[in-house]
């Protein structure tokens, strides 16, 4: 259940960042070792964001690959279920990505013009 709390707060994010405006493409990161699910996010959003100016808004997820640094050789890897170096094979290795979550862009409707407000949180 915690997609919801963190769909609060990407909405109370959004909000206070676009000051009233309605909003139409949210861009948000996710690595792909954080274990948040796109479609209960979109879901919460829908739900909480009637009404509001973030109304229809995009979701537009952007998966980031884990990328490990072996314990051994120290060189950078994308993992595959093995989690194996593919250059000396041992296992595992630090961490460098893939923990990602954070809202990437927004973009916000102008009363004239389209504007696009990036920013990262
Ligand atoms: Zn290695």
């Amino acid at each position: 259940m915690h997609e919801l709390a963190v769909t609060e707060e990407i909405i109370k994010t959004v909000t206070e960042a676009s000051e009233g405006r309605k909003v139409k493409v949210i861009e948000i990161v996710i690595g792909d070792l954080s274990s948040f699910i796109d479609e209960s996010i979109r879901f919460y959003f829908d739900l909480l964001t009637k009404s509001t100016p973030l109304e229809g808004a995009s979701l537009l997820f952007k998966r980031i690959p884990v990328k490990l640094r072996c314990y051994n050789c120290q060189r950078e890897f994308n993992p595959d279920e093995t989690f194996l170096c593919p250059y000396c094979n041992s296992l595992g290795g630090d961490i460098i990505e893939g923990k990602e979550f954070y809202i990437d862009s927004i973009e916000v409707e102008d009363e004239d013009r389209d504007s696009e407000e990036h920013f990262r949180c």
